[in-house]
């Protein structure tokens, strides 16, 4: 069934890598198991059995999950990593050399601009930031040594939107690659390929995995040049997911479908109810009308997600004080799991950005960050209540 591509997404979630071995001797497991095997005997020296030699290389429990990621992405290759970070470098790693130079969104998870700034640009690989928001500044931005331009859409803590299909069509013409982080949305609710990106990677860590317990990174490729370069280095430099991680993944995806589609029920109840309320300022959802690109994200996605951002009217220590009240919110960093988490990006996850540049974007003292979880959402708005008061 994997190789179909014309069955739902939930179906494919469910089944896809994980087909039952009904041959003689096997056991029809439903699931795939977790095969712990480093490595693989053979009877013959030339043909490795099933084609496994080496648990880096590859290893069955991981190529399940490989199979699964694909097929939800309507990709043709996929490549699990041991976080998004690590999926990210062995994509850079892969395609760009010394002198290549990166046009990239300047809203970036912060992981990935420190991946940028602090560890290829050592190795002389040039990076650009622009507002991708608006398309022509990512052409204005391309030189002859550009190679790639990687975009993150909905943006990190702030939702900004950018177009794949204009980003696409530019990086085209000057035969550049588009890579698209797709961690915020998940293939549920967004397939960059489809609107003609070139490399999706996830942190499956956050709605892939979602429940908060592996960490993970993948790659999704249709291009078998660049699959080839990839899973190369995959091997090679080998932050490959190991067996039990990736089963973990490959239980959390199961669900992907109903868990997204109640992340983003409760996120608009949440929204809606912040949005009415007197001590906030404003709220950014792009499930919102009031959200500036609400009509790009009606036709790109096919869902706003389960994360919002909104900004407390009065000074940090105000918003600290209404952090601290919270019960059923936990006060931590990440998100994309079944629980809910709050944070303040300028204190937590965007500490690191000077208060100038935060300042200047919009990450204000005031801002808070929330992954809505799929608690029952009576329960969410009582606790931001209590704490609003
Ligand atoms: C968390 C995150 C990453 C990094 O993934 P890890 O699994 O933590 O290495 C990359 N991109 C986005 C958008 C993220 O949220």
């Amino acid at each position: 069934m994997s190789t179909k591509k014309n069955y739902g997404f939930a179906t494919k979630a469910i089944h896809a890598g994980e087909e039952p071995d009904y041959r003689k001797g096997a056991s029809g497991d439903v699931v795939v198991p977790i095969h712990l095997s480093t490595t693989f005997a053979r009877k013959d020296v030339t043909d490795p059995t099933g084609g496994y030699e080496y648990t880096r290389s590859l290893n069955p429990t991981r190529k399940a999950l490989e199979t699964k990621l694909a097929s939800l992405e309507n990709a043709a290759y996929g490549l699990a990593f041991t976080s998004g970070l690590a999926a990210e470098s062995t994509v850079l790693l892969s395609l760009l050399k010394s002198g290549d130079h990166i046009v990239a969104f300047e809203d970036l998870y912060g992981g990935t601009k420190r991946l940028f700034n602090n560890v290829f640009q050592k190795l002389e690989y040039g990076v650009s930031y622009v507002d991708a928001t608006d398309p022509t500044e990512v052409e204005k931005a391309i030189t002859p040594a550009t190679k790639l331009v990687w975009i993150e859409t909905p943006s990190n803590p702030l939702l900004k939107i950018s177009d794949i299909k204009a980003i696409a069509e530019i990086s085209h013409k000057h035969h550049l690659i588009l890579v698209v982080d797709n961690t915020f949305l998940s293939p549920y609710f967004q397939k960059p390929l489809n609107l003609g990106a070139d490399i999706v990677v996830h942190s499956s860590t956050k709605y892939i995995g979602g429940h908060s317990d592996v960490l993970g990174g993948a790659v999704l490729v249709n291009d078998p040049v660049y699959y080839e370069k990839i899973q190369y280095n995959q091997n090679a430099v080998g932050a490959v997911l190991p067996p039990f991680d990736s089963y973990l993944t490959l239980r959390g995806i199961k669900t992907l479908a109903v868990r997204l589609e109640q992340h983003q029920k409760n996120a608009l109840e949440v929204a809606h109810y912040l949005e009415n309320h007197p001590k906030v300022k404003k709220v950014i959802y792009p499930g919102l009308e009031s959200h500036p690109q609400h009509a790009l994200a009606k036709v790109q996605t096919t869902g706003f997600g389960g994360v919002l951002s909104f900004e407390l009217k009065g000074t940090l220590e105000d918003a600290k004080a209404f952090l601290k009240k919270l019960n059923v919110f936990a006060l931590a960093e990440s998100l994309g799991g079944v629980e809910s988490l709050i944070e303040l990006p300028s204190l937590m996850t965007h500490s690191s950005v000077a208060k100038e540049v935060r300042d200047k974007i919009g990450i204000t003292d005031t801002l808070i960050r929330v992954s809505v979880g799929i608690e029952d959402i009576h329960d969410l708005i009582a606790d931001l209540k209590q704490a609003l008061e």
